[in-house]
C-alpha cells in the first residue's frame, strides 16, 4: 500500500492511506543518500506500507524517491543534517510589515535557500489592514516591484478580517503541496487554523509543550485542505539551513543574477569589485535591484565568517 507521512514523533509515523491514517514504524536500517542525516524518514515523503498484523499498525517497507526535500543542520549532532519535508510544490512566507517587522534581508535569505533546494516561492503579506500612510504603501510597493519581477507571487490578505480564507487561498493551493514559514507573530497559526481546523490540536499542543521548558524540538506536520492539497506547517522553524553553498555558487540562486552568470569576464567572479563584471554592469543599469544586491552581498559575507 502506497501513502505519505504526514507526523512524524521519533518512532513512529502517520502514513495518510486516504482513507485512513495509520502508525506505522521502520524495521531495519534504510539506506541514506550522499547526506547524513538524523531522521531516515520526513514529513511529505511518499512510502510503502504493510499491514502488521493486528491491522492497526504498519511497517514502512520502503520509501519513494523524494522529488525535492528541505533541509537544515542538526542541531544535536555535528555533521548531520535533518530533513524538514519533502515533495513539496512551493514554500509559502508569511511576512509582516508591523508586529512584527519582516526585513527584506530575511526574505532574501528565505528565498534563496528554496532556490537552492529547487522549490518556486510564494510571499503572503498578512495583517494587511494595519497597513495604512505612507509608509506602508512604498513598503508594499517595494514588495511587489522587487518580487514580483523575479517570479515569486506576492499576495496580500488579512488573517483576521478575511472571512473565507480557504476560498480566497485556493487559486494558490488547490492540488498543491505548500510548506509554510515566517517568523513567530506574522499569523501563521491564525491562517492554519482557518485553512485545516484540525490542525488547532496540534498547534496548541506544541505550545503547551514549549512552555513547560520541556523540549523544543517541533516537528513538521502536514495537513490535508478541504480541497485537493495539504499545508506543511513547520512550527519553531525560523530559517532553513543554507547547506554549504559555495560563494560562486550564491549567485546562482538570485533568479535576477542567474540570468547573466556566465558573462562575465572571469569565471570565477564573485560579483563584488571584479573588472568586467556583468552583474555589477546591470546593477548599475537598474536590472538588478539595490536591495536584492544588498542582500547578496550581505550573504556573501556571512557566509565568509562561517569559514
Ligand atoms: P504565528 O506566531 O505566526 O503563528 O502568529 P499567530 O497566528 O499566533 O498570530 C499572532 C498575532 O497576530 C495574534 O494576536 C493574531 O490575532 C494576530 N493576527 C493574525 N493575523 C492578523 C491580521 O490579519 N491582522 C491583525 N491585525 N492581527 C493579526
Ligand atoms: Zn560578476
Amino acid at each position: 500500500m502506497k501513502g505519505r507521512v504526514i507526523k512524524s514523533t521519533g518512532s513512529w509515523y502517520e502514513v495518510d492511506l486516504g482513507e485512513q491514517v495509520l502508525s506505522t514504524r521502520l524495521k531495519g536500517k534504510f539506506k541514506q543518500d550522499k547526506i547524513k542525516l538524523t531522521n531516515p524518514i520526513a514529513v511529505g515523503d511518499w512510502v510503502e506500507i504493510e499491514k502488521e498484523e493486528n491491522q492497526e499498525t504498519a511497517v514502512i517497507k520502503k520509501i519513494l524517491p523524494r522529488e525535492n526535500y528541505v533541509i537544515r543542520k542538526s542541531t544535536r549532532k555535528q555533521h548531520f543534517s535533518h530533513i524538514i519535508a519533502s515533495n513539496l510544490d512551493q514554500a509559502m512566507l508569511v511576512i509582516t510589515m508591523k508586529n512584527p517587522r519582516t526585513s527584506l534581508g530575511f526574505i532574501d535569505r528565505f528565498l534563496v535557500s528554496i532556490e537552492s533546494f529547487r522549490i518556486p516561492g510564494l510571499l503572503v503579506i498578512n495583517k494587511m489592514d494595519l497597513m495604512d500612510g505612507e509608509q506602508a504603501e512604498e513598503w508594499l510597493t517595494d514588495i511587489h516591484e522587487i518580487y514580483e519581477p523575479l517570479g515569486y507571487q506576492v499576495v496580500g490578505v488579512s488573517a483576521l478580517m478575511e472571512k473565507n480564507l480557504a476560498d480566497f487561498f485556493k487559486p494558490y493551493l488547490e492540488g498543491r503541496t505548500t510548506l509554510i514559514a515566517g517568523h513567530s507573530g506574522v499569523g501563521k497559526s491564525t491562517l492554519l487554523n482557518a485553512l485545516v481546523p484540525e490542525a488547532k490540536q496540534s498547534t496548541q499542543e506544541v505550545s503547551a509543550y514549549t512552555t513547560k521548558g520541556l523540549h523544543t524540538t517541533t516537528f513538521a506536520e502536514l495537513f490535508k485542505l478541504n480541497y485537493p492539497g495539504s499545508l506543511i506547517d513547520t512550527p519553531g522553524i525560523k530559517e532553513f539551513g543554507i547547506l554549504d553553498i559555495e560563494e560562486e555558487e550564491l549567485s546562482h540562486y538570485f533568479p535576477e543574477m542567474r540570468a547573466y552568470l556566465g558573462e562575465c569576464k572571469y569565471n570565477n567572479c564573485k560579483h563584488v569589485n571584479e573588472p568586467g563584471c556583468v552583474v555589477l554592469q546591470k546593477l548599475e543599469e537598474g536590472y538588478i535591484h539595490p536591495y536584492r544586491y544588498q542582500s547578496y552581498i550581505n550573504m556573501l559575507h556571512e557566509e565568509d565568517s562561517h569559514r
